[in-house]
């Protein structure tokens, strides 16, 4: 076998069987094929398709290529959520340590931002100190001392997945649902899970552009949780403008300090619990959404989220003074200009993309991977689609590193934000929930 002859097979229409994905993930994870015919390869599967087989075996392929955590001697469920990618989604950091605060142990793998979407590692890495690269050993060894981690992937978790999403992000090749969902999967199984919770984004920040596209690619990970024994349940939530208030990265970890506190804007409080219950009940901590969700609340209100996310941070050798005065250090922008509503009105859309993309202009964000990114810099968003505004209202405020900057932020939040006088109807935040069984329509 070689790869060429499965490149061909691939061009012609062909399905490559188990052993072919085999050899090419391991193929991949060992370097031994050049990045061209690997390229090739990828762009066959995505002009023709792989079939549900070949989705399954490409994740075993990748899942194999690296190692596993095992955590099958804790007497607790393990869950984790994994996010399609949003703006201003600073979830993950309330979550993780919510769910662990209840009973449920949370090993979380992240990502950094690509394009206009943010990541957790890059939120995370704005506390002083804090290391999102341990070793698979010594997450292990922090997820049986406190219930929760959130690292990134290392080279030791599906390697040939790393790879290959390097190729893809530089072919072209990233929206190709099975590859999407191989990849994805690929890295949330090695985590050693007894289930998984998807938030699947929607609208116009959300990756793929249709809703049908988004069911499809919740149900396909969804059944390949379920080929792997892991029970995963997607909502699919709206990502039509950002989530919370604050949008950037140290200002987005201040604001989950404040949801672990029981605070903070209700679209984020409500998608955490949303998802935190969801985790909960697959974890076998509650048994249905309605206990799972009052436990949660009561975590939050007790100050128990707060303690275990201020004993990850120690954890991860963070700065735990964040979960007291978060603005005492965290780094802070050199300066922030209100951007101002020029005529009265209804707020019509605030774009999660345009708002995204601003981030990335301001520096905050990477379009390419090795980019290096300034934590300090953001939006704070004050409106939202349907607020009645007048001229002069400060819609939001840009948090930038020079005037420049500030510029940029400014003609990012002129393409986001339209207003006129058309009455508005926000979507659900939350809209369908995909399982085994079958989608769910939720409003
Ligand atoms: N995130 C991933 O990890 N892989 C993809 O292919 C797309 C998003």
């Amino acid at each position: 076998m070689t790869l060429r002859d499965l490149i061909v097979h691939k061009r012609d229409g062909g399905a490559l069987s188990a052993a072919e994905w085999e050899f090419v993930a391991r193929g991949v994870a060992h370097d031994l094929f050049p990045d061209y015919q690997v390229a090739a390869l990828l762009m066959a599967c995505m002009l023709r398709g792989m079939t549900a087989a070949e989705t399954v075996a490409l994740t075993d392929a990748m899942l194999g290529s690296g190692k596993s955590l095992d955590l099958s001697h804790l007497d607790c469920g393990r869950v984790d959520k994994h996010s399609t990618g949003g703006v201003g989604d600073k979830v993950s950091l309330v979550l993780a340590p919510l769910v662990a605060a209840c009973g449920v142990a949370v090993p979380m793998v992240s990502g950094r931002g690509l394009g206009h979407t943010g990541g957790t590692l890059d939120k995370l890495e704005s506390i002083p100190g804090f290391n999102t690269r341990l070793s698979l050993a010594d997450a292990v060894r922090q997820v049986e001392r406190i219930g929760c981690v959130i690292i990134g992937q290392t080279d030791e978790i599906a390697p040939a997945d790393r790879k290959m999403y390097a190729l893809r992000d530089a072919t072209g090749t990233v929206p190709a649902m099975p590859l999407i969902a191989a990849s994805i999967m690929s890295k949330k199984l090695a985590e050693g899970l007894t289930g998984l919770v998807l938030d699947v984004k929607t609208g116009l920040g959300a990756f793929l552009p249709t809703i049908e596209e988004e069911l499809a690619l919740a149900s396909q990970m969804v059944a390949l949780g379920g080929h792997h024994g892991c029970p995963v349940v997607a909502l699919l939530s709206n990502m039509d403008f950002p989530l919370g208030r604050e949008c950037g990265n140290a200002n987005e970890v201040a604001e989950s300090v404040e949801a672990l506190r029981g605070g903070g804007p209700p679209d984020l409080r409500e998608l955490t619990l949303r998802l935190g219950a969801e985790m909960l009940v697959l974890g076998g901590a509650a048994p249905d959404v309605a206990s799972a969700t009052a436990k949660l609340e009561q975590a939050l209100s007790s100050g128990a989220a707060l303690e275990k996310f201020r004993a990850m941070v120690r954890a991860q050798g963070g700065d735990e003074g964040v979960c007291d005065a978060p603005a005492r250090v965290l780094a802070q922008p050199r300066i922030t200009v209100p951007y101002v509503a020029t005529r009265d009105g209804i707020v019509q859309r605030v774009n999660a993309l345009a708002v995204g993309r601003g981030i990335t202009a301001l520096g905050g964000g990477r379009e390419a991977m090795d980019d290096r990114i300034d934590h300090s810099v953001g939006f704070t968003m004050s409106a939202i689609p349907g607020d009645r505004v007048r001229a002069g209202d400060v819609l939001a405020e840009i948090h930038a590193a020079d005037d420049a900057g500030a510029g940029a932020g400014r003609a990012a939040l002129d393409e986001a934000i339209a207003i006129d006088d058309t009455p508005v109807v926000l979507p659900p935040l939350v809209s369908h929930r995909v399982t085994s069984t079958g989608v769910e329509r939720l409003a």
